[in-house]
């Protein structure tokens, strides 16, 4: 007897009209048909043995006034989370120049708000400003935006705005009351209206079922254009908060979400975010299998622990994967060092919170 390939002819375009049957139908597929398609849809849109590795800058930490069920920044739960204030423009930008000097191409900030205040903004915008004159690409995640902050931020060089749809619709007042899932897609409207790119996606494992997990798939797929950046996150169970009891998510189908992720937007970096440092190295291989391409490194998320940087990059050598090159590196070898000397940089500084800014005003 021969072995036979899915059945299914394996379709790699870029598509806007997924049906919730369809994309319930990939993920019931047998685990070894669904990796095989996410992988062979991968390889036709990115090179299969790069990961693009990121860094995260917490501006401001803690008392959010917003009441994600799953987050220690909210003011609604005590988790014992040092609150801090909105970091001085001189420390970010020390900050981001250390990050370049080490071999950093992108500087996320991200702040525990729910969204930024009249007061705040010259200063953000300054921010933007001068990390960008740097020459670093910038990404934020702030919070809800209006159309004139989206603006705002756009013209001062925002490269990259993060706000998560975090789960289904019909999930989502079971997370947060404190906004509506119109108020997230009415933000990630106003920053494409402003030109800037989208980093959006959600948390696995907060309870929800199977249609939940496809359904915030679907949303974001069928969004007019895909978010250039989908973060996938696994819960992290933090004491304090209302899902500290939650229960766990089977692996298995988490690597299936990521897979399902990767055949709907084809052409988007899919992040494997937070709740790294619960997955052992064999899940994280498969979740790059799967079509994961994208991580966080360093010691923390921006509250919540995160593998050692150096372990994220013991595991690529032992993988045979490459952090994705960026522009400024002439070559593999220089590339490599720059990152490994980021990843020494930031074991070093606490402030650099690798990782998911997922549970930062996501
Ligand atoms: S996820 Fe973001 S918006 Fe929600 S409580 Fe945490 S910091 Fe605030």
């Amino acid at each position: 007897m021969t072995a036979t390939a899915p059945s299914t002819a394996i379709s790699t375009a870029i598509r806007h009209d997924w049906t919730l049957q369809e994309a319930r139908d990939l993920f019931e597929l047998p685990f070894n048909d669904l990796l095989f398609r996410a992988q062979s849809v991968h390889r036709e849109h990115f090179d299969p043995n790069e990961v693009q590795v990121s860094t995260l800058l917490s501006i401001k930490t803690g008392a959010c006034p917003e009441d994600c069920k799953y987050c220690p920044q909210s003011g609604h739960y005590n988790t014992g989370l040092e609150k801090e204030k909105l970091l001085e423009i001189e420390k970010v930008v020390a900050e981001a120049k250390a990050a370049k000097g080490k071999g950093a191409s992108r500087f996320c900030m991200g702040a525990a708000w729910r969204s930024p205040s009249k007061k705040d903004m010259p200063y953000v915008l300054d921010m933007v400003k001068q990390v960008k004159s740097l020459g670093l690409e910038t990404c934020m995640t702030l919070g809800m935006l209006k159309e004139n902050q989206a603006k705002e931020l756009a013209d001062a060089g925002l490269d990259y705005y993060n706000h998560n749809l975090d789960t289904s619709e019909k999930f989502y007042s079971h997370i947060i009351t404190t906004r509506t899932y119109k108020d997230r897609l009415d933000t990630l409207d106003n920053v494409r209206k402003a030109g800037m790119k989208v980093c959006c996606g959600g948390i696995l494992g907060m309870g929800e079922d199977e249609d939940d997990r496809v359904g915030l798939l679907l949303q974001l797929a069928n969004l007019p254009q895909h978010p250039e950046s989908v973060p996938v996150n696994m819960l992290v169970k933090v004491k304090g908060t209302p899902m500290e009891n939650v229960e766990d998510l089977d692996p298995f189908d988490f690597v299936r979400i990521i897979a399902v992720a990767r055949i709907m937007m084809p052409a988007s970096h899919v992040r494997l975010s937070a709740g790294r440092e619960n997955m052992n190295e064999q899940m994280q291989a498969l979740c790059f299998m799967a079509g994961a391409n994208s991580i966080f490194y360093g010691e923390k998320l921006l509250t919540t622990a995160n593998p050692e940087a150096d372990a994220d990059m013991e595991l690529f050598r032992r993988l045979g994967i490459r952090p994705e090159q960026r522009e400024q590196c002439a070559s593999e070898e220089q590339e490599e060092e720059a990152i490994t000397e980021a990843v020494e940089y930031e074991a070093t500084r606490h402030m650099f919170y690798d990782a998911t800014r997922e549970s930062a005003a996501s």
